[in-house]
């Protein structure tokens, strides 16, 4: 198996820059997810990593060996595509060995090999069928069976799952991630869907018009963004945001909107001082944001008033959209709140949870270390 890299690598289609100046190492048996949203340049890197177009600038490694001039076939790559492009006259088995057979692998290794997928992924069954007699699931498996029968090096995989529906979609998505166990191999994999990247990467490289922002682990993204479009990408319902300004004195950081005050936790308030008198946005995930009446033990929060202007209810939980003082915002509440549209509520904001961001960059003020309580 192998490790990929990125080095310096930008592409560009005419005057388009898809992607820009990328850098990223992924390991050998990764699960590396690139995600974000429609034109970012996510299937660019997937492709000018599969050879299916040409880099720019810069260079792709995968291993030691420099790609950039090797072909799509000798990269020892498979690739799944978001349409299956199953060959429709030919049966499941000929589908999976097809391209064994063009290697001229001997009869009886591409026999082993389109068993041994097969039985990976329970279509021993279907071997003898067409496409148009698969279900949409099925036809998947088989797009995956194709890939695993090459043994190659790296899975590239892009949007795999998009044309299944949210049942199978979810189904499919643990199936993955166990293949990719079983297989020990590196996968790259390309989604729009915030979802399906944080619960398959071992890692996640968030991009937005050609640029990535973040790469960590999915938990790390969520608990320290680096900038607000990837607080704003990831978790549903998204982060909420608020115009403030720092206050007060050394000692006492706050930040102050239009509609409260939160004083900064000591931990934080050292990184935060340089920003003292300078505009932020303040942003809270709506988990950390409680009705006052259902605060559990051991959260330090700050209380607000506000009105209920709308409520979700999504049977596990409450999404409250509250408003305060100009401020507008959604908290993730329990079920068993007591809220009524149009009434006032207070609600508690956990100071521990709060997100900082430059009003001009959208760079995280607080620093990751911090922020993960990763002692420097
Ligand atoms: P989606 O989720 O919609 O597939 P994406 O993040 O995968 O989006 P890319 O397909 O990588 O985005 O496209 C990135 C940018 O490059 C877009 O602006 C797109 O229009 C442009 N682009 C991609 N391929 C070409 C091409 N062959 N010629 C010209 N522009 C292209």
């Amino acid at each position: 198996m192998a490790s990929v890299k990125y080095v310096s690598v930008t592409k560009r289609f005419g005057d388009v820059t898809a992607v820009n100046d990328l850098n990223i190492d992924i390991a050998d048996k990764e699960f590396l997810v690139f995600v974000g949203p429609s034109g970012c340049g996510k299937t660019t890197s997937l492709r000018l990593l599969a050879g299916l177009e040409e880099v720019t600038e810069g260079e792709i490694y995968i291993g030691d060996t420099l790609v950039n001039d090797i072909l799509p076939k000798d990269r020892d790559i498979a690739m799944v595509f978001q349409n299956y492009a199953l060959y429709p006259h030919m049966s499941v088995y000929d589908n999976l060995s097809f391209a064994l057979r063009l290697r001229h692998a001997p009869k009886a290794e591409i026999d082993q090999r389109v068993r041994e997928a097969a039985s990976i992924l329970g279509i021993d069954h279907l071997l003898q069928r067409k496409p148009k007699q698969l279900s949409g699931g099925e036809r998947q498996r088989v797009a995956l069976g194709r890939a695993i029968v090459r043994h190659p090096k790296v899975f590239l995989m892009d949007e795999p799952l998009s044309n299944l529906d949210a049942k199978l979609r979810v189904q499919t998505r643990a199936e993955l991630i166990k293949l990719h166990d079983r297989l020990q191999a590196t996968f790259v994999y390309v989604t729009h869907d915030q979802v399906e990247a944080m619960t398959m990467g071992t890692r996640i490289a968030v991009m937005n018009k050609g640029f990535l922002q973040q790469v960590d682990s999915p938990q790390h993204l969520y608990d320290a963004p680096a900038n607000m479009f990837v607080a704003g990408f990831i978790g549903s319902p998204a982060m909420n945001f608020f115009e403030g300004k720092m206050v007060g004195a050394e000692e006492e950081l706050a930040v102050e909107t239009r509609a409260f005050r939160l004083p900064i936790p000591p931990r934080m308030a050292h990184a935060l001082k340089p920003h003292l008198g300078k505009k932020v946005i303040l942003g809270l995930r709506p988990e950390d944001i409680y009705v006052a009446s259902e605060v559990p033990p051991g959260i330090v929060g700050q209380q607000v008033a506000c009105k209920v202007d709308l409520l979700e209810l999504m049977g596990n939980e409450i999404f409250l959209h509250l408003a305060a003082n100009g401020d507008n915002f959604t908290a993730r509440v329990s079920p068993r709140a007591v809220a009524t549209p149009g009434h006032p509520i207070d609600v508690v904001l956990d100071t521990e949870k709060l997100h900082l961001f430059d009003e001009q960059t959208q760079v995280a003020l607080i620093p990751r270390e911090i922020k993960l309580g990763i002692s420097q």
